[in-house]
């Protein structure tokens, strides 16, 4: 049983100009109302309410801030617990002063997750949904912010459940048969643990497949642009970031280093890394750049190569487009405003038609078809599906990998006619790997771990 109040700052810092401090326990309300002066007592007032009303230090009566604070009571709020949200609006300053009247008035400041573990130990949420709201927090890119929705909604959660349901009924059957071998109600014939056995890998397999989409929807699609000096590299990257970031001269190999930005487009998260030409060269300063773009390019997981269409292609480029062959590729014609001096025969014979894409930056020309082609590279629609379970977390992958393992046992000691109660050990050990994955039999050390991954006050 929970006995203590705690509080924390829940916005992060710096984040706009409102901060919430939360308070879960069950002295929130008369802790807040040690601190807080309004119309009247907050512990008067009917649970989801909101009140304004002023912070005064209790020592020397000084406002400290004008706030809002919300009350939502047990068990009708995130933690299940009593929880009071005071918004401060006066920075940083009056914040931190509120937070240290709340612990002077005898909460206790909130360990990195713990209004989340809270939430967990009191049957709100379970593990794989608590993980998820740490993976909203986290999320860069709206559709990672969907995925992480959906999972804290629960699907993941839905389908180890259904899973780890298939493989008790399974060891139930098991059981009646090692118990009364004689019986004759329902022969547990091999082929039948085979079956069941082999679903249950299926749809492992099945949560595993959205597993590497995961890892790209939080970490964005690691996006090399390489190309010639001056063919618009620079220029393509600001226009994805909409941001002067990278910078744009008329003078080939200004670039000289490779230059990393977050961009979302079509929904899909990119890791962009602007490079400097792939050319040789004696300076120095500029061959650091090359190492780099070829280094780059061996650990993109999508190549996006601009060339100037205004020009016909150097030996370079086309040795280049050559070794990009069988890579995940997009060759970008750019400058399409000009004339084009391209030699599209060679071309056509190099590259699929569809991964050439005529663009101009400048006219802000191409750039949706860039980003469908990205999309369809990557998802082939998948990510649009009605199927929107994705495992995004290392630590459900690894759990899912070995509960896989334990079925495959299963299924090859079924095949192989071994002893029942062998791969009834298997198939056990499988379902307490799902069962790990949302929180059934957890010990608390892992617990604790999970949780102080988790920001400060949430
Ligand atoms: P980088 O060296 O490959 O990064 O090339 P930059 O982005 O620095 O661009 C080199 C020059 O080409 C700049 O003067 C850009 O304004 C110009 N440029 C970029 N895209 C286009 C385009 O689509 N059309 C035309 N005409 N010029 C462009
Ligand atoms: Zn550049």
């Amino acid at each position: 049983m929970i006995e203590d109040t705690i509080a924390a700052i829940a916005t992060a810092v710096g984040e706009g100009s409102i901060a919430v401090i939360r308070i879960s326990g069950p002295e929130a309300i008369s802790i807040a109302d040690r601190v807080y002066h309004g119309k009247a007592k907050l512990d008067s007032q009917p649970t989801h309410t909101i009140h304004y009303g002023k912070v005064k230090d209790p020592g020397t009566g000084e406002t400290v801030d004008e706030v809002l604070v919300s009350i939502m009571r047990a068990p009708r709020s995130f933690t299940m617990e009593d929880v009071v949200e005071v918004s401060c609006h006066g920075g940083i300053v009056p914040v931190r002063r509120t937070l240290d009247l709340l612990l002077e008035a005898g909460a206790r400041l909130a360990e990195p997750g713990e209004f989340t573990k809270r939430a967990f130990l009191n049957g709100r949420i379970d593990l794989a949904q608590a993980e998820a709201v740490m993976d909203l927090i986290r999320s860069r890119s709206d559709r990672a912010f969907s995925v992480a929705m959906k999972q804290s909604e629960g699907s993941l959660s839905e389908r180890i459940r259904s899973l780890r349901h298939d493989l008790v009924e399974l060891m139930a059957h098991i059981e009646v048969n090692i118990d009364y071998p004689e019986h004759d109600v329902e022969e547990m014939t091999n082929s039948f643990i085979i079956d069941k056995t082999e679903s249950a890998i299926a749809a492992i397999d099945g949560l595993l497949r959205t597993a590497r989409q995961g890892k790209v929807l939080r970490e964005g699609i690691v996006t090399a642009i390489v190309g010639r000096p001056n063919v618009g590299k620079s220029s393509l990257m600001n226009e994805l970031a909409q941001e002067e970031r990278a910078i744009v001269t008329d003078i080939p190999g200004t670039t000289r280093d490779v230059i990393e930005e977050y961009v979302t487009v079509n929904g899909i998260p990119l890791k962009l890394l602007d490079t400097a030409g792939i050319r040789e060269t004696a300076d120095v300063v500029e061959r650091i750049g090359v190492e780099r773009s070829k280094s780059a390019i061996a650990d993109a997981d999508l190549i996006l190569m601009v060339v100037n269409r205004n020009e016909a292609l150097s030996d370079d480029e086309k040795s280049l487009i050559e070794q990009l062959r069988g890579k995940a590729m997009l060759l970008l014609l750019n400058k399409s405003d000009l004339p084009s001096a391209l030699d599209m025969e060679w071309l056509s014979e190099h590259v699929d038609k569809e991964r050439m894409i005529e663009m101009s930056v400048k006219e802000h020309r191409g750039i949706d078809q860039l980003g469908e082609a990205i999309a369809k590279m990557f998802f082939s629609g998948a990510v649009e599906t009605a199927d929107p379970t994705y495992v995004s977390n290392s630590r459900h992958i690894h759990l899912l990998n070995q509960a896989n393992h334990s079925l495959q046992e299963a299924l090859r000691a079924a095949e192989e006619w071994m002893p029942i109660d062998m791969i009834q050990i298997d198939i056990r050990t499988a379902w307490e790997k799902l069962g790990e994955i949302i929180g059934d039999a957890v010990g608390e050390s892992l617990l604790d771990q999970i949780f102080s991954q988790f920001c400060l006050g949430k």
